[in-house]
């Protein structure tokens, strides 16, 4: 196994019952880098038989679970908190070695999945019921909420630490044991944050992580299975739509993080320097592979040109290159297929029309590189405006006025995200309030902090995660009626 990282020997076993074991098939999967395409380790590939023993270690496990203290769930998850800390930079690097992405960008990752098991050792003390008197004035309304059971979590590749944390912290907190399916790409991270959980005192079968190749088959079958009683996903609209079918069997409690088509919108009274640093986080981190990467940027037209001569020029300078080298700013996409579809997207705008101020093309030779890319006046039916880019592309379009822009932003099936730049406040929120998505940057270009609801509507998904509401995706109300 090439792994060059320093820190300890990466875990390539499935996770199971608190044991690493190499899985029914004895069967590896290769993991690559994406920037040099080298492999760097071999991985258990799980089959169904593996996902049926992760269910079992989850059932045994659930009861005990359920019934540990709260106070002693949150000293574990908090236990989690510092061990990640303590490992940041090994853990960091070794984001980088199987996403790409920009060292920076994964010492924020890693903050920020970490936050996640602080936040809720803090919640999982503060989970509250209610009493109430019914209106006939002679029956008690006795509230309080249970673990709602076994819990799927799928993850995808862009945020390996954090969508796992963002699920297995408040799961744990509500009391459910879980099984962990991360993605193909990207299942060291996973497998790092299983031993945490482990070292932190997770009790054995509490946690459970199963690495696939065959993620269709492995999930499908738990999703049939009546013990699994949750299902949280993070991904595509696409496979989420699948998914949410399949839970249809077994009447599974579906939480859904899908996908984003976030709309920027710069006024002409915004502050434009500050348009353009935002612009650049909102569309930049991650290398744009983020499902709140804004996706389109529709600028007044009176300041169209100064902020889209800003906006190519900072693109224009970003270095791009292997995310583990001093100085770079954006790795490369995720793989080969990620580059051919966005150059396909850029192609087909030029051809309808649209002006390349830089960028436009997949870097010649090893590695998964694209570059970073602005295109303006940018035609209207365009499908860079209107499907997930999931890369350094930032297409621009003018617009003249308010309700222009607000039919413009809702004219998509996603709703997860938008931006919002204007020294009016009022009109700001107003926007906001006009828009159809679940989250809103006003004056930001970053809304995810582990302490508020994230998610989206439409078709960007079902539920939130993070803040209070993230623990209730894991919590069932349980109503007693009691006669006074
Ligand atoms: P994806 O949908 O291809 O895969 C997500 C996960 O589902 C992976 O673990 C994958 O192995 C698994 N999977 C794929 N097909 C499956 C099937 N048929 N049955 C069961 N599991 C299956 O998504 P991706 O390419 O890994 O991630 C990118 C997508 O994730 C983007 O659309 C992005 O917007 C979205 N995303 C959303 C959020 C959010 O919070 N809303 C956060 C991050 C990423």
């Amino acid at each position: 196994m090439l792994f060059p990282s320093p820190g300890p020997e990466p875990k390539t076993d499935l996770f199971i019952a608190g044991q690493w074991r190499p899985g029914v098939s004895g069967k590896r999967f290769a993991v690559y880098n994406p920037a040099t395409e080298a492999v760097i380790a071999h991985v258990a590939d799980a089959a169904i038989a593996d996902g049926a023993s992760a269910l079992d270690a989850a059932e045994d496990a659930s009861v005990r679970w359920a019934a540990t203290a709260p106070r002693r769930r949150a000293e574990i998850l908090r236990c989690a908190f510092d061990l990640m800390m303590e490992q940041a930079e090994p853990l960091a690097r070794m984001i980088v070695e199987e996403n790409g992405k920009a060292l920076a960008d994964a010492r924020s990752e890693i903050a920020y999945a970490a936050e996640f098991f602080r936040w809720y050792s803090e919640e999982a003390v503060r989970v509250f019921g209610d009493i109430g008197l019914a209106p006939g004035g002679r029956n008690s309304i006795v509230v309080d909420h249970q673990p709602v059971g076994i819990a799927l979590l799928i993850t995808p590749w862009n945020f390996p630490a954090a969508m796992a944390t963002r699920k297995i912290a408040p799961a744990l907190a509500a009391g459910c044991t879980c099984i962990l399916k991360p993605a193909e790409a990207t299942p060291l991270t996973a497998l790092a944050i299983a031993a945490i959980l482990q070292e932190a005192g997770v009790p054995a079968g509490a946690v459970n992580v199963v690495t696939t190749s065959s993620s269709a088959a492995v999930v499908g079958a738990m999703l049939k299975d009546p013990r699994l009683r949750k299902l949280s996903f993070t991904g595509s609209t696409a496979v989420g739509r699948t998914l949410l079918r399949q839970a249809a069997d077994q009447v599974i409690d579906c939480s859904m993080e899908l996908g984003g088509n976030a709309p920027f919108i710069v006024f002409e009274d915004a502050d434009i320097d500050a348009a353009v640093a935002d612009a650049m986080i909102a569309k930049m981190r991650n290398g744009g592979e983020a499902c709140t990467a804004a996706n389109r940027f529709y600028v007044q037209r009176g300041v169209a040109d100064e902020f889209t001569g800003k906006l190519t020029e900072r693109m224009a300078a970003l270095q791009v290159g292997n995310g583990l080298d001093d100085g770079v700013e954006l790795g490369p996409l995720i793989d080969r297929r990620a580059c051919e579809r966005i150059d396909a997207l850029v192609r087909e705008a030029v051809e309808g029309g649209a002006r390349l101020l830089t960028g436009g093309r997949i870097v010649p030779g090893k590695g998964h590189f694209f570059e970073p890319t602005v295109l303006c006046d940018v035609p209207a039916g365009a499908r860079l405006l209107h499907e997930e880019i999931f890369g350094p592309v930032a297409p621009v379009v003018a617009f003249d006025d308010e309700d222009e822009v607000v039919a413009k932003a809702n004219d998509t099936e996603y709703g997860l995200v938008a931006y919002v730049h204007t020294r009016d406040i009022g009109k700001g929120l107003r926007v906001a309030r006009r828009i159809e998505t679940g989250m809103v940057g006003l004056n930001r270009g970053l809304v995810s902090d582990p302490a508020a609801p994230f998610g989206g509507c439409k078709q960007s998904g079902i539920g939130r995660e993070g803040g209070q509401h993230g623990i209730m995706a894991f919590l069932e109300p349980r109503y007693v009626a009691v006669t006074l």
